[in-house]
């Protein structure tokens, strides 16, 4: 039986098929797919890992690399039988050093304790979206994970320095190290980041570290249009030193905000939209922009955190949406991206589609408008079967990326493609891209046992 001769491979305490186990470790946050995996592995070692793998491809058996199972795409939701490949037991952080600037730990690390580890030698690891507290590095590497100052830090991309991956075929690859410089070719830890999981599992990583921000401040703002966000993005560049977050929402996702939780309305009127602003500037300079912006009324109005209270409540407007939604209602996301500039237009020809297909549905839209990418949240009405509500979703998708396409924008910002997007990759990627990217597949897993049918439509 495969129960007892993975259990002979690593021992009764690594393997289980216990249901309640098989539904928690066989899904991702994405609730469209049942979990319907045969078993769960917890190597503990990266020997451990390519036995697993050596093992399984011998005998055919399909494998789904998890992290913190927090991802947005079904990329780590296993439904065929496969067997899940656990990382969170790989939790060792390797090493922090101060002269490389770097963190090195191994992928089932929780994104948040690799941060507390660089933290104690005075050193910061920027990423900051709303499941650090639960993702793990492996998985943050295998989606490219952005989040709220991808407009200052960069997508993690930007901060990986050294990959070990394990191949389809139980090779371990150890890439780059902890080099800053290499220029011997094409790069190929560059391709395992934000792989998920189809092409090599990720055991450990090695990222650069930077200071920690400096003191910093956030503004909330009530704006009436997209475009004067833009005006406030180029002008708030030049007048502050650094801006770490720009983020928007809707005053519908206020309104689900202030009904799920103890916040209160932070103006008296309402506004079309708000934008949280963080910057690493002095107080007297943000109060005298934000002077000349309500004066010339591209603010309509205005607060700037005077505490740490209020520093931390103006981004829980906007990064409580997505729980808050997830927790109260059914709903379908999507994260999309178009050029910075082409917002505006976008966010037009977003919500006359809206109009036209989904006429009665709550649709939620906030995001890294600093980054070009809106979060797309359409909510289930109460008495609409799920089922039903899944599917005209995703007829409704087609049309919703048919007007990316027309901005030459990304149908996954950064959630990643997994089972939910596959089908609709080709609004982002043409068909040779695609291509090369089964081609890629074969090299890599020639045995299609990694994660097989997420990402590459067949
Ligand atoms: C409340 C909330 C807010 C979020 N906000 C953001 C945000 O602002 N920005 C953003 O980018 N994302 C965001 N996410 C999405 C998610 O947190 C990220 O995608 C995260 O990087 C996933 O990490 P994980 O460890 O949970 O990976 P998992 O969900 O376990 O896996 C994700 C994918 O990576 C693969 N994988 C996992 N580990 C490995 C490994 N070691 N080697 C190879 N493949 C692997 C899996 O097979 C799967 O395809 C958010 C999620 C939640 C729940």
């Amino acid at each position: 039986m495969l129960k007892e001769k993975l259990v002979n491979l690593l021992s009764p305490t690594q393997v289980t098929d216990e249901p309640s186990e098989l539904q928690h470790y066989g899904q991702d946050w994405i609730d469209d797919y049942k979990a319907n995996p045969s078993l769960v592995v917890f190597p503990e070692s990266i020997e451990q890992v390519q036995k697993v793998i050596n093992f399984c491809r011998s005998n055919k058996i399909a494998l789904v690399p998890s992290g913190g199972r927090t991802g947005m795409s079904a990329g780590a939701t296993a439904t065929s039988g496969e067997c899940v490949l656990s990382l969170e037991r790989l939790r060792k952080i390797v090493e922090v050093s101060k002269v490389d600037r770097s963190i090195t730990c191994q992928a089932g690390v929780v994104t948040e304790v690799a941060q507390q580890a660089a933290a104690a030698e005075g050193l910061y690891l920027p990423l900051d979206f709303g499941a650090r507290a639960s993702s793990t590095i492996g998985g943050n590497i295998a989606t490219n994970v952005g989040g709220l100052h991808v407009i200052r830090y960069g997508n993690i991309r930007q901060w990986v320095l050294g990959l070990k991956v394990v191949t389809a075929s139980g090779e371990l690859l150890t890439l780059n190290g902890k080099l800053y410089k290499n220029q011997t070719g094409p790069d190929l830890t560059s391709i395992f980041i934000g792989s998920e999981g189809i092409l090599g599992v990720i055991v450990e990583a090695t990222l650069k570290l930077t200071r920690p921000p400096g003191d910093s401040l956030r503004m909330l703002c009530g704006i009436s249009n997209l475009n004067a966000a833009l005006s406030l993005l180029v002008s708030a560049r030049e007048a502050f030193r650094e801006i770490t977050s720009f983020e928007f929402f809707t005053d519908r996702c206020l309104k689900q905000v202030i009904a799920h939780s103890e916040l209160r309305q932070p103006f008296s009127e309402m506004y079309d939209f708000y934008l949280v602003i963080e910057a690493e500037t002095a107080a007297k300079d943000a109060e005298k922009w934000l002077a000349k912006n309500l004066e010339d009324g591209t603010v309509k109005n205005a607060l700037i955190s005077h505490s740490s209270v209020q520093y931390e409540e103006f981004m829980k407007y906007r990064e409580l949406i997505p729980e808050l939604v997830h927790a109260s209602h059914t709903v379908h996301k999507n994260d999309v991206s178009v050029a910075i500039s082409d917002v505006p237009a976008f966010y037009g020809d977003l919500t006359a589609t809206f109009k036209q297909y989904y006429p009665s549905y709550e649709v939620l839209i906030f995001g890294h408008i600093g980054d070009g990418n809106l979060h797309i949240e359409v909510i289930k009405p109460e008495e609409l079967p799920e089922q039903e509500f899944i599917n005209e979703c995703k007829q409704v998708d087609h049309h919703i990326f048919s007007v990316v396409k027309k901005y030459h924008g990304s149908i996954s910002a950064e959630h990643g493609v997994g089972l939910l997007k596959r089908d609709y990759l080709h609004y982002t990627r043409t068909e040779a891209e695609i291509n090369y990217l089964r081609k890629l597949k074969s090299i890599f897993d020639p045995d299609n046992i990694l994660n097989p049918g997420k990402v590459i439509p067949a």
